[in-house]
């Protein structure tokens, strides 16, 4: 696979400004063949927030990618995604990417509609129908912060195509960060996808995903290895590369070598020094032979360390997102307050994203 990772400035949501970065992007790097192919576009959609969140993937790099995709022949296009809470009038509108399908003839689809079992590393999992009917798949994400791995990117974007709630019991199937990063890993190798596009012109920093403040980044960023998209992304953060759960999951796989070459900017010379990073986890810390499986035991101990989500009563407004994304079953409504039951709660942070008012601090 190559090994080029392509980064070019992008200052707007013009469309003729994007679709020029975008085009600059591709044909720099080793972009699939879509001539009479039929393609999934599948954005990042954590829920259907308002564009000028910086939750999702903003329509316009969207629509700009269509665009060329049907200038380079591919026979069909298909867009969709599923959210952790995918109820049956989802239809991501008020992020603007449903209305990119009607200005493109695009066929919308639902996810949740016939899923396939897979299995998928150890487990066995609902994926997307439309994965396996599709001949390219490109994952099209957002330039965000994580609290559970630090960044989100190109290849935990295709967790979304596990559909709606199956995506938090993951969080009980592997609930250490390791064990996390490796379900990601594998999810991503079933879902096909071919090349990682990333937008990463109004980013989202500090507690992302969801609740994060959005930054002028400027950037587009591609490559068909999306594991690099994601190294170009966690460098340009100020991360440290061996902090990325994911990464380094992708790369002890041997699913990537992370070894990125850039042929427009240089991600190294792109370090933004007062990004507001997720901390890194104190699990860091713990020895390797403990995160071992020779001592499972312990891992419960290292899932306790992490934060803990803590719930605001004044701007909680009871709507029980939280409680209904909950794969440990630790929320409850008592007396008009969330409460939680820690020794329950692995630390998965879903009700943190889904949360609409910002009430959750993870501390
Ligand atoms: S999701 Fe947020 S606003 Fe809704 S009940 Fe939970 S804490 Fe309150
Ligand atoms: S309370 Fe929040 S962090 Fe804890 S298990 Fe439930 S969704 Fe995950």
């Amino acid at each position: 696979m190559s090994n080029r990772v392509a980064i070019s400035r992008c200052k707007s949501y013009h469309l003729d400004e994007v679709t020029e970065s975008i085009r600059e992007v591709i044909s720099n790097t080793s972009f699939p063949c879509v001539k009479n192919k039929k393609v999934l576009v599948k954005p990042n959609i954590l829920s259907d927030a308002k564009t000028e969140t910086g939750i999702t993937t903003n329509p316009i790099v969207v629509e700009a990618l269509i665009n060329i995709l049907k200038e380079e022949g591919a026979e069909t296009i298909y867009l969709g995604d599923s959210p952790g809470l995918h109820s049956s009038s989802f239809d991501a509108h008020t992020c603007g990417i449903k209305d990119v399908c009607e200005r493109t003839g695009t066929n919308w689809v639902d996810f949740t509609a016939n899923p396939v079992m897979h299995k998928i590393g150890k487990h066995s999992l609902p994926i997307a129908r439309i994965i396996d009917e599709v001949d390219v798949v490109i994952s099209v994400a957002k330039f965000k912060t994580n609290q559970l791995m630090y960044s989100t990117g190109c290849v935990k974007n295709m967790f979304g195509s596990i559909p709606g709630l199956n995506k938090s019991s993951c969080h009980v199937k592997a609930p250490s960060r390791s064990a996390f990063a490796d379900l990601i890993t594998e999810i991503y190798k079933e879902s096909k996808c071919s090349y990682g596009l990333m937008d990463g012109i109004i980013a989202m920093e500090g507690p992302g995903p969801a609740n994060g403040n959005i930054r002028q980044v400027g950037l587009i960023l591609g490559s068909a290895d999306s594991y690099l998209t994601d190294y170009a992304q966690a460098m340009i953060m100020g991360y440290r590369i061996e902090d990325i759960p994911i990464l380094m999951a992708g790369k002890k796989k041997g699913y990537t070598k992370l070894e990125p070459t850039y042929p427009l900017l240089d991600a190294r010379e792109l370090v933004i020094k007062d990004y507001k990073r997720v901390e890194i986890g104190k699990e860091k810390a713990i020895p390797a032979l403990i995160k071992s499986n020779l001592l499972k035991p312990f891992h419960s101990l290292m899932i306790k360390i992490r934060k803990t989500p803590t719930f605001r009563d004044d701007k909680c407004v009871l709507c029980k997102r939280c409680v209904d994304i909950c794969p440990a079953k630790a929320l409850d409504v008592v007396d008009n307050h969330i409460t939680l039951n820690k020794a329950h709660c692995v630390r998965c942070y879903c009700c943190h994203e889904m949360c609409p008012k910002n009430a959750i601090d993870i501390i």
